[in-house]
């Protein structure tokens, strides 16, 4: 009998192990049905309705028949749905951040990351408020607005109000025309009461990574300190909910587990926020393990190849049609390009994963948690967005507005993300080129918004975007949005 139950609050019960392993027999049984994946594709697909465009999503079951399909033709069709779906939802935008590295002192021992704490030629560092100053000055010179705070877990060093006080340090910063209007919060799984300080410090989403959903190798990888307890880090997300924080982001650590048994994983994790809180993940994340120092990734037996990987990012789009999913500079260019058309929504440009990286002229390695693939800068990533037909979208509105959790999700269903997200994102690459971008890539920018300014659907939304764009290039004045 199976213990599976998504709407219980324990880790074993909602991402149930036997469940997994009766969805692999079955997804395995299935990969060469064709019917079946007719059908499960036909499900997914976006249906016109009166309000918009809706889109039924998968069950991790059906999307795992996908996963585990070989057929060529069926995979160059769930990597059309998928394009049909991100373009349905999220347009061609693709939003902006970066990560910002507090501080590296961890008492964990994962044995993938080289934080751990018996790494002892890593540098630890830890930032001061003065030091995150200069280091969020460095990130809006280059036009960011939205950071991705990271930090190791360790309650002496990196207690909960240096996290506060970080946050409030890099809300409090307004240099020359730049701010950072959005901090998401990438640190370990903590209780109720500090998520709602969390909350009430203002962030956006928080972030915390499974790394992997099967707890026998969950506790192998994790042999010591805090995040060794599955349970724990497995109903962080619940926590987090329930102390007010409705954005959370997912993601697992590919390589370390077997990849599907991952997915079905990070599925059930989704299918369990949306019917214990209304609510699925704001984001999924696809970070795959890398070389660092203390790690080689080659001592992983679950690597991924390429292909693998854009199948997976195609089916997560696919299942979960509603969710951002964010890649980083973990990954290259050229797969970096290619995720974008598979349902990528976000992307980190020009990140330092060391601590205190943006003020160095030279890319330090000496504290940094992993190499960074695509080394481009900012600008250079702008631009090669726009030369593919994205909008690199530097908007932070939603969670300003108060749109979030199911009020972000509804905006997508009913299709408004045209009279919304478009033109925000329109004024926000307006500001980054009158600001911050080199004269080529203005040429590129400002060809773009006129383009896509005919797609707002209602008149007085792009007259209104229209005239607040000419104000950014003729004034200071900045901040505008819907
Ligand atoms: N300390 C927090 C925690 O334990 O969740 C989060 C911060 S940690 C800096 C962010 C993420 O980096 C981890 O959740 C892990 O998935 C990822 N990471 C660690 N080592 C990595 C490696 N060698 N390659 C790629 N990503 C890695």
């Amino acid at each position: 009998m199976s213990n599976y139950n998504p709407k219980s609050l324990k880790a074993e019960e909602f991402i149930s192990d036997s469940e997994i392993l009766e969805t692999l027999r079955y997804a395995e049984e299935n990969k060469n049905n064709t019917q079946l994946i007719d059908e499960i594709l036909e499900k997914a697909r976006p249906k016109k309705t009166a309000d918009g465009v809706k889109c039924a999503g998968l069950t991790h079951r059906e999307a795992s028949v996908l996963l585990a399909c070989e057929d060529k033709e069926k995979i160059n069709q769930m990597f059309e749905l998928a394009e049909e779906i991100k373009q349905a939802f999220y347009g061609n935008r693709i939003v902006m951040f970066a990560p910002l590295y507090l501080s590296n002192y961890c008492v964990n021992g994962c044995t993938y990351c080289p934080y751990h704490y018996q790494n002892k030629h890593i540098c630890r560092k830890k930032l001061t408020q003065e030091e995150i100053k200069a280091e969020v000055i460095a990130l809006q010179d280059m036009g960011h607005k939205r950071l991705a705070i990271e930090a190791g877990e360790d309650p002496v060093n990196n207690p909960i109000e240096y996290i506060l006080e970080s946050i409030k340090t890099i809300y409090s910063i307004h240099h020359k025309n730049g701010d950072i209007r959005r901090v998401n919060v990438n640190i370990a799984a903590t209780t109720v009461e500090n998520y709602r300080k969390l909350k009430e410090a203002g962030i956006g989403t928080y972030i915390l990574f499974q790394e992997t959903y099967h707890k026998e190798s969950y506790e192998k990888l994790h042999p010591t300190g805090p995040k060794h307890n599955y349970a724990y880090h497995t109903e962080a997300m619940d926590r987090a909910m329930e102390g007010g924080i409705d954005d959370v982001g997912l993601g697992v650590l590919f390589g370390l587990e077997l990849y599907k048994y991952e997915f079905a994983g990070l599925l059930m994790h989704a299918e369990h926020l949306e019917a214990v809180h209304g609510v699925g993940p704001h984001t999924i994340s696809v970070p795959r393990l890398k070389r660092a120092d203390d790690i080689d990734p080659n001592q992983f037996d679950n690597g991924i190849s390429d292909e693998i990987f854009e199948k997976i990012i195609a089916c997560i789009r696919i299942a979960v049609p509603y969710t951002g999913m964010i890649i980083s500079t973990r990954e290259s260019e050229a797969v970096r390009g290619r995720a974008l058309r598979l349902g990528i929504s976000q992307i980190s440009g020009a990140s330092r994963t060391s601590v205190g990286g943006y003020t160095e002229e030279e890319r330090p390695h000496d504290s940094e948690q992993f190499d960074v693939s695509d080394q481009r800068t900012l600008d250079e990533v702008v631009r090669w967005l726009m030369e593919l037909d994205h909008i690199p979208s530097f908007c932070t509105a939603c969670y300003r507005e108060g749109r979030t959790g199911d009020r972000f999700m509804q905006l997508c269903k009913n299709g408004q993300i045209l009279n919304c997200c478009h033109p925000n994102a329109l004024m926000t690459l307006t500001e980054y080129l009158v600001d911050y971008a080199s004269e080529e890539t203005k040429k590129v920018g400002f060809a773009l918004i006129e383009k896509e300014l005919g797609k707002i659907p209602k008149e007085k939304v792009k007259n209104i975007a229209e005239d607040n764009i000419k104000q950014i290039k003729a004034s200071n004045r900045r901040d505008f949005r819907f």
